[in-house]
């Protein structure tokens, strides 16, 4: 097999390169030969040797003589070079057990904005737990991508975007939790809590029916992009969303971060008994996380004084509200005000997810940016709808906002040229 894959490889390979080549010299473009040292399985040296013109690598022929080889697998962990590899914690040298790959299971998620993961991390839990039928899931995976998530080029990537309406923070994962935890670090103020949201295709389907809830998010600090639906509507406009920012997965970073700088928080929403679920696994698993108080999202209604003043008592910096969109927007935009704390974020229904009260989508099918099918499937007459019908009526309205948008650029472009 291996050979079968390879040779055939090099047989497409080897004849572009030659071309691109003789190209290079008939134009007289500087042809060099770049040398890397990669770390092969127990740190064996992989010289790793790219043809580039003009500065810029050509295909790679080298991997597939190295695949040939055996020194590289098809899937693996990425490659990482010798010097860096030498310098691993000696926990993540287990990476090193087996051969780097050509397809890594990094690649994949990083192409569907979820590599928010440590590299490291990820290439060693690789190493030691993969199974074949993990390996047959990354190539379908890595070859599904190629057909239907392959970014196109020219695309670019602005610090902040608009979507229907609304202005939302271009950021990777972490530059998103490192923007909440920067929020935290002074004394709290009344009534001056940074506030957080996220918009996947459901919330920006909501505000386009509702201007009230627009206008909402457009008063928030940070309003980040969540989601698949918002990518696409985004690469519509030309615009490269950096990371599917969504609260399921910031969750753990964020814990990471509060246990680490000792920050508390206080969580509100959910029922009685998911809220209680929440606040016992965070004290089990971060035991130096401050959970200052939590309340459910159902009994303060009629009496949010009541509520303030638990929140405010708890000394929390950071309280998360899950009480679903829009509801949690025009809570926080209602409630701030009479808060003492520095950063509220609107999480929806990340309680229940943590709470593992509904279940996560696995990660084959995050990887494939299809989550709300597994949304769909487990709760079909609640998430119907917003799925169903949701997801086409959302591609459609962002379909004829960038068919605007280009045309009130042409008018603009025209408009400048007839002035010149
Ligand atoms: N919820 C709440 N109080 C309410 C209504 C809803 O605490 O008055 C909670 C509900 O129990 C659930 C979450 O809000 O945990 C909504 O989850 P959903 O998945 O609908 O939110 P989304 O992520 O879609 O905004």
């Amino acid at each position: 097999m291996r050979v079968f894959i390879g040779v055939t490889m090099l047989l497409l390979v080897l004849p572009k390169v030659g071309f691109q080549c003789l190209l290079a010299w008939y134009h007289q473009k500087k042809i060099t030969l770049y040398v890397q040292q990669y770390a092969g399985k127990n740190m064996q040296r992989l010289q790793h040797r790219t043809v580039t013109v003009a500065n810029t690598a050509l295909s790679d022929i080298d991997t597939w003589f190295l695949y040939l080889k055996g020194a590289y697998d098809l899937i693996g962990p990425h490659p990482i070079e010798f010097e860096a590899a030498s310098k691993l914690d000696r926990d993540k040298r287990t990476r090193l057990n087996i051969a780097p790959g050509i397809i890594s299971p990094f690649q994949i998620k990083r192409v569907s904005g979820i590599a928010h993961q440590d590299e490291n991390q990820l290439a060693c839990d690789f190493a030691n737990t993969a199974t074949d039928l993990r390996r047959v899931q990354i190539f379908a995976i890595w070859f599904l991508q190629r057909l239907i998530n392959s970014a196109p080029r020219g695309l670019y990537a602005p610090e902040r975007f608009k979507l229907l309406g609304v202005t939302l923070a271009n950021l990777s994962m972490r530059e998103a939790v490192n923007r909440v935890i920067k929020s935290l670090n002074r004394t709290p103020i009344l009534g001056d809590a940074t506030r957080f949201a996220f918009v996947n295709a459901d919330c920006a389907n909501k505000y386009s029916r509702d201007p009230s809830y627009k206008q909402t998010l457009n008063e928030f600090d940070t309003v980040f992009a969540d989601g698949i639906g918002v990518k696409i509507a985004a690469r519509w406009q030309g615009i490269a969303v950096a990371e599917n920012v969504n609260g399921t997965d910031m969750f753990p970073l964020l814990c990471d971060e509060l246990a680490a700088s000792e920050k508390s928080v206080y969580l509100l929403g959910a029922s009685n008994s998911v809220v209680n679920k929440v606040a016992a696994k965070l004290k089990l698993e971060y035991p130096s996380l401050k959970v200052a108080g939590y309340s459910d999202g159902f009994s303060h209604h009629t009496n949010p004084e009541k509520l303030h003043g638990l929140i405010n008592q708890s000394g929390a910096e950071l309280l998360l509200v899950a009480l679903g969109a829009p509801r949690q927007e025009r809570w926080i935009a209602n409630n701030a005000p009479y808060l003492r704390i520095n950063a509220v974020i609107g999480v929806g229904g990340l309680f229940d997810f943590y709470s593992e009260e509904v279940s996560r989508a696995p990660v084959w099918l995050r990887e494939l940016s299809l989550e709300w099918v597994w949304r769909l499937a487990a709760q079909p007459l609640d998430k119907g709808a917003r799925y169903l019908v949701g997801n086409p009526l959302f591609l459609l309205r962002a379909a004829r906002a960038s068919r605007d948008s280009k045309a009130i650029r042409s008018e603009i472009k025209e408009l400048s040229n007839d002035q010149l």
